[in-house]
């Protein structure tokens, strides 16, 4: 018997109905005899149809309430999905929002960390031969504010409640089968990996592959929680994510991530948190963030591509290829940052899709591998 955490993400929850056919497959599980808990996501994309309407009424909305409406779509998730469940085998679910299951973070609203889960309900649930369905992305703080993890925070969810309750597997499923070379809907070559360490996936993930959120990665590496990232529609493994690296090849993998802004700051003028890359350019400093840690409109809009894997920065006719490639298309390139597991273009105009797909194929397609 094992001690399984699923976690579905908001695409794979998008309908009564795929919550239904989840629910059966869960049970399944359940009967098959692994204890299994479930962290779901909000329904579809009804996190930006909050955010969106949040900002509607106000420019800047305050932090906790926000907080407090975000997390209001997980919380009708759980309580669908356990009314699935328990449609099929009464009261065999209980959901928990993430203060029951004692969640807590630090107080950063939007962002924050978890600092602990208290998981005895949780565990009482699994003595009692029940499935606890939890809600993703959400805990409370230190000051008793309901908080949450950013966005894509039922990742983290899913591995810390792996973590404390000494799971025998994180099992992450969405609408791809797993981790591939590069993101598939912009490289229909791309490869699926088998297997990936945790090193690698957390360089994915920080340089913008939304797979799997880096906070989760980054509590997996440090936990030892073994990741299994799947499809949630076959219900097939098509990853792992763990401590080893089966994969032998020194470039791994490619992000393209067109969310980033460039600012310059004068002297002394205290920098932001989170980084891409931080440079000084005739004594100003410049640095790239997620746009999502920038201020309206602040800087110019940039996007990066990364190559992930072992020295690749070493791989000169594979970096040159691709510099080659941006050239030809007239991209100007803003900053290169090179260190020895990443080696990040930083460009000032997007890509088109064509063009990231090529960038693939000439570095993992046979002749480019
Ligand atoms: P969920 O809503 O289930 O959390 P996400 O949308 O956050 O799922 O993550 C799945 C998406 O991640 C896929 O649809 C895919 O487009 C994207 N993605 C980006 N990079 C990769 C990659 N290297 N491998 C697989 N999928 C990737
Ligand atoms: N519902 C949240 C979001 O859209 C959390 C998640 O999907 O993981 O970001
Ligand atoms: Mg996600």
């Amino acid at each position: 018997m094992a001690l399984v955490v699923q976690k579905y993400g908001g695409s794979s929850v998008a309908t009564p109905e795929q919550i239904r056919d989840l629910a059966r497959r869960i049970v399944a599980r359940h009967e098959a005899g692994d204890q299994v808990v479930v962290v779901v996501s909000a329904m579809g994309k009804s996190t930006d149809a909050l955010v969106r309407q949040a900002h509607e009424l106000a420019e800047h909305p305050d932090p906790r309430e926000m907080d407090m409406l975000v997390s209001a779509g997980e919380r009708i998730s759980i309580a669908m999905m356990s009314i699935a469940i328990s449609g099929l085998r009464p009261g065999l679910a209980v959901s928990f929002t993430g203060s029951q299951i004692g969640l807590i973070t630090d107080c950063n609203h939007g962002d924050a960390r978890v600092l602990e889960i208290r998981g005895d309900r949780l565990r009482q649930a699994l003595d009692e031969g029940r499935i606890a369905v939890v809600a993703g992305f959400q805990g409370v703080s230190t000051a008793r504010e309901i908080t949450t993890l950013g966005r894509g925070g039922s990742d983290t969810t899913a591995v810390a409640v792996a973590a404390a309750l000494q799971a025998d597997v994180c099992e992450i499923y969405s609408d791809v089968d797993g981790v591939y070379t590069t993101d598939p809907r912009l490289a229909p070559s791309a490869r699926r990996l088998d297997t990936v360490d945790y090193e690698t996936m957390l360089e994915m993930s920080a340089a913008g592959a939304k797979v799997l959120k880096d906070d989760a990665v980054e509590y997996a590496r440090r936990l030892g929680v073994r990741i299994a990232a799947g499809s949630s529609s076959s219900g097939r493994i098509g990853t792992i994510v763990s401590s080893e690296n089966l994969n032998r090849e020194t470039l791994q993998s490619m992000v393209y991530y067109d969310r980033l802004r460039w600012i310059a700051f004068g002297a002394g003028v205290p920098l932001p948190p989170d980084c891409r890359l931080c440079q000084s350019v005739e004594g100003r400093t410049v640095v790239v963030v997620d746009e999502k840690h920038a201020a309206a409109m602040e800087g110019v809009p940039c996007v990066s591509l990364s190559l992930i894997g072992s020295r690749v920065a070493a791989q000169r006719e594979r970096v040159d290829a691709v510099l080659g490639m941006l050239e030809e298309a007239g991209n100007r390139v803003l900053a290169i940052s090179s260190t020895a597991s990443k080696y990040e273009i930083f460009l000032e105009d997007p890509l088109p899709q064509p063009l990231v797909a090529a960038i693939h194929d000439a570095l993992f397609t046979a002749g480019g591998q």
